[in-house]
């Protein structure tokens, strides 16, 4: 049995209260090891040593910080199969893509923010006529908590974490409870690094009493939080009245706008991967696709014939597509989803049902599933479903499809297949999305700001959007006679 400790001033450690937690291996869905199940015990000692270590590490010279930081990225990828299969069996994500993107992806998080705190300067300007400069400071905030969920577990943690620490914070973290066990690794990795004790705690458990823990702590100056719209809510509630800085990466409802003029290949393999990559648990997933007219009987051939090519398999074999959903719960949601279909007018083309793996017949598997809805204003449409499962409606014209695009409370990405650039402008002016591909999906270039608009939450990471969200600017002016 796995048994998780917190990472609490350099060391590990057992939960205060010796509670633990079940975690359980998707592929199968048996209990594998034990998690902390940390209260605010646990986050204060967190907290002491993160305000302890503060004054040390905010001075520590950016050439010291980006060398340690590049050092875990480097034993992030010395280490990548062993993380990559710890994180595929925590998830449920096939091996494939937790060793080609996932794993990747946190040494890269680190490798560039430790090279990016080094060009991050802040401004400075002459005051002409009052014999006066001003220049700006960034300062590093002091404690900061970062919060992440289970989807892209190692990838999202480090990409809280890493711009944090370039800074110059001190961090508790806490992964989500679902997915610890590449955070846990991750400690390891930072002790090895020679990160000094404080700096990053992380602290295992549930959302609504660690996590909570965290958001109230009256002196952990900043929130970096990735999940669900609903806790979003919530912790921007908790969090307001204490005037904390606040990051909310939240859910998204990404529309897919085929037009007929596209690179149509390029596009139905894109599209392949924009619908099921990670079983859909992605908060950029084109769930909703949208296809100009005249194409879309020829897509709706050629796009269910290639979804029931996917393989659903176990999450170690190399050949996966499609791995198992991340829990019983979520697996019970999305399939509630899709038994819901018929009463909205809606026709499931393909899948839907749980699959079956022999020798793994209570994993959480379901087959990729395609839902033909009639209006873009049903419930399939409008909410989060988050798992494999996509639906498909034709529009007539631009101007329908960016309308439907748009109708929908949130507004993180939204992808468009032409090779029209006037309309590439204007749909790019027009949708209201953080992030817009045109003839791509999910490219990612770290220097760009990330986040979305509406309910898909607040603030911006990446770049030096994240160095911004974690310093605070301060003003000096100076008069000289
Ligand atoms: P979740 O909101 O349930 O949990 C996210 C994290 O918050 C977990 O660590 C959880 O323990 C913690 N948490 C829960 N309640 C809390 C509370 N009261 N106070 C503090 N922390 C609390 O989300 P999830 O189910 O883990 O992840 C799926 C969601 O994340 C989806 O909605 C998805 O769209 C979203 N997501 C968004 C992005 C993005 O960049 N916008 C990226 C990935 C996932």
């Amino acid at each position: 049995m796995n048994e998780i400790k917190n990472y609490i001033d350099g060391k590990m450690q057992a939960p205060i209260s010796n509670e633990w937690l079940d975690n359980f291996d998707p592929s199968c869905g048996e209990v594998y090891g034990k998690i902390p199940n940390s209260g605010k015990e646990d986050v204060e000692a967190a907290f002491q040593a993160a305000e302890k270590a503060f004054p040390d590490w905010s001075n520590t010279t950016l050439e010291t910080r980006s060398r340690i930081l590049s050092k875990i990225a480097d034993l992030i990828e010395e280490q990548l199969d062993i993380l990559a299969a710890a994180e595929s069996k925590d998830n449920g994500k096939p091996i494939s893509l937790a060793t080609k993107v996932d794993i990747p992806r946190a040494s890269a998080n680190f490798r560039f923010f430790a090279h990016a705190i080094t060009q991050f300067a802040g401004e400075s300007h002459e005051s002409v006529g009052f014999n006066a400069i001003n220049f700006t400071l960034r300062k590093p905030l002091g404690v900061v908590g970062c919060i992440s969920p289970w989807n892209l577990p190692l990838y999202l943690f480090t990409w809280k974490i890493a711009p944090a620490l370039a800074a110059g914070n001190c961090v508790v973290a806490k992964p989500s409870e679902v997915t610890p066990m590449t955070a846990y690794l991750l400690s390891k990795i930072c002790i090895e690094a020679g990160l000094p004790p404080g700096v990053l705690n992380i602290v295992h458990g549930l959302g609504h009493t660690t996590g909570q823990a965290i958001v109230e702590h009256p002196k952990i100056k900043a929130i970096s939080f990735t999940g669900g719209t609903a806790t979003g809510e919530h912790i921007a509630r908790t969090a307001a009245p204490m005037f904390k800085k606040l990051s909310l990466e939240l859910g998204g409802k990404n529309p897919n706008l085929i037009f007929a003029d596209c690179d149509y290949e390029k596009m139905l393999d894109t599209t392949l991967r924009s619908s099921f990559a990670n079983q859909g648990q992605i908060c950029l997933c084109g769930s909703r696709i949208f296809v100009e007219e005249s194409i879309y009987e020829k897509f709706k051939i050629d796009f269910v014939a290639r979804v029931k090519a996917l393989k659903v398999g176990h999450p170690s074999e190399k050949d996966t597509n499609l791995g198992a959903l991340v829990s019983k719960q979520h697996l019970e949601k999305v399939l509630a989803y899709i038994e819901d279909a018929p009463s909205q007018d809606a026709k499931i083309l393909c899948g839907g049902k749980r699959v079956t793996i022999p020798g793994y017949e209570n994993g959480y598997y379901l087959e990729p599933t395609i839902i033909e809805v009639k209006t873009n204003r049903c419930k399939l449409n409008q909410e989060e479903i988050f798992g494999p499962v996509v639906t498909i409606m034709p529009f007539k014209n631009e101007e329908e499809a960016l309308e439907m695009a748009n109708d929908v409370r949130y507004g993180l990405s939204a992808t468009v297949w032409t090779t029209d650039l006037n309309r590439t402008m204007r749909l790019s002016n027009q949708l209201q999305a953080g992030i817009i591909w045109v003839n791509t999906w999910l490219m990612r270039d770290l220097r760009t700001p990330f986040g979305g608009v509406k309910d898909s939450g607040v603030g911006r990471e990446g770049g030096f959007e994240a160095l911004r969200f974690f310093t605070e600017p301060k003003n000096v002016c100076i008069q000289y006679t």
